[in-house]
């Protein structure tokens, strides 16, 4: 079965009241390039569009994608984002897990 991931986008500034996105996806990396160039989720054009930065932290990974759509379904309805974001939480175990830092059209890092 394949491996899916959960992901979360910490945007570096605030696009009105949004400062995240949740989504999954088996390669998060594509994924979230597709997002940087405005391929992404309408919420994600509009932030790359007005050039604000994003960081993007797999948050857990699960087998398929019924259990995968699971747990981001009871994401978005249990979590407040400031409460799993490990950018706003600043966890540093998280970090060591992946974490993608993209600003002004390239990637910073990737490890
Ligand atoms: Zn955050």
């Amino acid at each position: 079965m394949i491996t899916w991931s959960v992901y979360i986008l910490h945007f570096n500034t605030k696009y009105k009241h949004a400062g995240h996105y949740l989504g999954i996806a088996i390669n998060p990396l594509e994924r979230f390039k597709q997002h940087c160039i405005g391929q992404g989720a309408r919420l994600t054009q509009i932030v790359s569009n007005n050039k604000i930065g994003m960081q993007q932290y797999v948050i857990s990974k699960h087998k398929g994608f019924s259990r995968t759509h699971k747990e981001e379904k009871r994401l978005k309805r249990v979590a407040h984002p400031e409460r799993i974001c490990p950018e706003c939480k600043m966890i540093k175990s998280y970090l060591k897990i992946w974490r993608v830092y993209y600003e002004n059209n390239r990637n910073e890092s990737i490890f």
